[in-house]
């Protein structure tokens, strides 16, 4: 079975999240999701919130939607995203919390790598299993940052098993933008779709992108630069009117 998937996004168990757990998964069920990853800012939960998160990711993981509970570790400039673990434990720094998450059978992800300025010592690299190579949130919508390609394989020189993903960062329903994480499932479980993602097997999708999970982009942008051009010329006519009304 062919499954989309999203990661990295925010409820109201996040102090900057907006939408509680059961309208992020009725957004993401509308735009025919089959999983989610959600990911709470560590800081705000404790054993009792956590408890709580973990029942409601239970409670609307239905309907043809799998929602895994997570959790994004802040260590220092490094946010660490635990995709399928949710703990209230503080971690001491982003290797600290990359083995923490693999200690509880997760993923580890670097987040938002523009924060740093892509730039991340080896050892953390050595320590995770992905990074965002564009996040929705920091490098905005329809196309990765510019300087995506290049820093990651950077990233890879220095450490060649480094995933690519995209994730969504969302916190409010405006921001959402659709590109998921696509993967072949026998069963769609939370542990075949962790297994899927820690080993790499799954495309990253959007209208004008596509890569693998090593990042290597297969779709051309040439459909996005053409519908730019078209927006160009239509500003360039209407500047061109309003000149002429002016004068
Ligand atoms: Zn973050
Ligand atoms: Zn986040």
């Amino acid at each position: 079975m062919r499954i989309r998937g999203a990661i990295h996004m925010h409820s109201t168990f996040s102090h900057d999240g907006t939408l509680s757990v059961a309208e992020l998964a009725a957004l993401y069920r509308r735009n025919n999701y089959q999983f989610i990853a959600i990911t709470e800012h560590a800081e705000d939960l404790d054993h009792r919130r956590a408890e709580c998160l973990l029942d409601q990711c239970r409670e609307h993981s239905r309907d043809r939607l799998c929602v895994i509970p997570g959790a994004e570790f802040s260590c220092g400039e490094f946010h660490i995203l635990g995709i399928g673990v949710v703990t209230a434990e503080r971690q001491a720094d982003a290797i600290t919390a990359a083995e923490t998450i693999h200690s509880h059978g997760g993923m580890a992800v670097l987040a938002h790598p523009k924060r740093f300025g892509w730039k991340c010592p080896t050892e953390i690299l050595r320590a995770v299993d992905a990074v965002e190579i564009w996040n929705v949130e920091y490098d905005g919508r329809f196309l990765p940052s510019t300087q995506a390609a290049e820093a990651y394989a950077a990233m890879k020189r220095a450490q060649p098993p480094l995933l690519a993903v995209a994730g969504h960062d969302l916190h409010r329903m405006a921001s959402f933008y659709d590109v998921a994480l696509v993967m072949d499932v026998g069963e769609p479980s939370a542990a075949a779709i962790l297994s899927n993602l820690r080993q790499g097997r799954y495309a990253i999708e959007s209208r004008f992108f596509r890569s693998g999970p090593d990042g290597r982009i297969s779709k051309p942008r040439s459909a996005f630069l053409r519908i730019l051009s078209g927006q160009l010329r239509k500003m360039r006519q209407a500047r061109s009117l309003i000149e002429e009304l002016l004068s």
